[in-house]
């Protein structure tokens, strides 16, 4: 039997959702609220894990499409101290396909491939009825009934609403993110310091990372603690006040670093906001959430992965199971709940001991996970 199946939102989590259904021709609706797939910028890059990422493309029938376009060298990690020495300067082995890095905007397009995506299809409310059923509400007043809907629909999730109360809290620590283009022919000092992958400097409560992207393009994030409120003084539209400001935060450190922000042209806030740690709700037939709908945390490397991983197993056991869509989907989130409450827990220790006061506390987490 075919159900009536929708998902909200288009990132990694609800397209390899949806590519896994569609491999298995099973049809589902995919709404998102953006107008059109390059409506906005992409973002910058996602490595992909062997286990998670990885495992979810090849059950879309992706990964060797994944290897062709990723970027194993963007795996290299270089750590610098705060008077620019570098303290470590590890680079994958040619062979190692671990974490391979990939543009964000090539994973989408991998990701939609054959897809017929609703785009401009804001969803504004999801509503389970007494009797079965979900009713979706839209932006442009519509509505539309479905038997199940996944909420792939992020931080700030409309669907989530109808499973849970809880919305997402200020971590204390606080993005500011910016780029820089062509680095190879228009800053090749700066493409040398960043080296093939990223670089990190560890400074008290802040850090500065820079990761190349393909193509030349270099994205920078300053991270540091503030109260949500710290540029009440300051245009965030204006970009020299921005830089400014940075320079000024992060006065003191070697000049080749703080040429990053120097050289960087726009300026994006991105307060970091978390889910608590194990968010867990009382099932409710007929919907359920995945990705950073289900458990926002921080950005360390999992949340992308999760979601896909998620995305794919929950479509394979819809399309493959005897029929019965409510015992998939309970089998699927106590499956979610326990791995995303373990990398939740990894991740808010992770940040914490990254923009921390101690910057060894850094180099110690480096040292854990990063075999030398
Ligand atoms: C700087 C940074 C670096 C990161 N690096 C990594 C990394 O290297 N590896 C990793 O695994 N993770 C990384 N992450 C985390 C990762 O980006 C997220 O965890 C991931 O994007 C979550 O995917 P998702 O599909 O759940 O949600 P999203 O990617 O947020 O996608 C949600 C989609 O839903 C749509 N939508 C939202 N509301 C509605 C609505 N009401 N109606 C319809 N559509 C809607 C949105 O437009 C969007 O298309 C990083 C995050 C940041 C901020």
């Amino acid at each position: 039997m075919r159900h009536r199946i929708a998902v909200v939102g288009s990132g990694p989590g609800g397209l390899t959702f949806a590519r896994v259904l569609h491999r298995h021709e099973y049809p589902v609706t995919i709404l998102e609220r953006d107008p059109a797939s390059d409506a906005r910028p992409p973002g910058g890059m996602l490595d992909l894990h062997e286990g998670l990422g990885q495992l979810a493309l090849d059950k879309a029938g992706l990964l060797a499409e994944f290897q062709a376009v990723s970027r194993p060298e963007g795996q290299a990690m270089r750590i610098l101290d705060t008077a620019g020495t570098v303290l470590r300067d590890w680079r994958p082995r040619p062979d190692d396909r671990a974490n391979p890095e990939i543009d964000r905007g090539q994973l989408r397009d991998l990701l939609l491939g054959p897809l017929d995506v609703q785009w401009g299809r804001g969803v504004t409310q999801v509503v389970p009825g007494p009797r079965g059923g979900v009713l979706v509400h839209f932006a442009d007043g519509r509505r539309e009934t479905f038997d199940l809907v996944v909420g792939a629909d992020g931080a700030w999730s409309r669907t989530r609403p109808a499973v849970s109360p809880v919305t997402p809290h200020y971590t204390g620590i606080t993005t500011v993110e910016t780029s820089l283009d062509d680095v190879d022919t228009r800053h090749p000092d700066l493409a040398r310091l960043v080296g093939d992958g990223s670089m990190a400097v560890y400074g008290v409560n802040r850090k500065l990372v820079a990761q190349r992207n393909s193509g030349g393009h270099v994205k920078v994030y300053a991270q540091f603690r503030a109260p949500l409120d710290w540029h009440s003084n300051l245009d965030l539209a204006d970009a020299e006040a921005v830089r400014s400001s940075l320079l000024t935060l992060f006065d003191g450190w070697a000049a080749p670093v703080l040429d990053l922000l120097r050289h960087g042209t726009a300026f994006v806030h991105r307060p970091l906001y978390v889910l608590p740690v194990s968010h867990t709700w009382t099932h409710v037939p007929g919907v359920t959430l995945l990705g950073d709908a289900a458990h926002l945390m921080p950005p360390l490397g999992a949340g992308a992965n999760l979601a896909m991983l998620e995305g794919a197993e929950l479509a394979e056991s819809i399309a493959t199971g005897a029929g019965d869509l409510d015992v998939a989907v309970r089998a699927f989130e106590e499956r979610m709940w326990a791995r995303a409450g373990k990398w939740a827990k990894i991740t808010t220790a992770g940040l914490e001991r990254l923009v921390s006061a101690d910057p060894a506390e850094a180099l110690a987490v480096f040292d854990q996970v990063q075999p030398s």
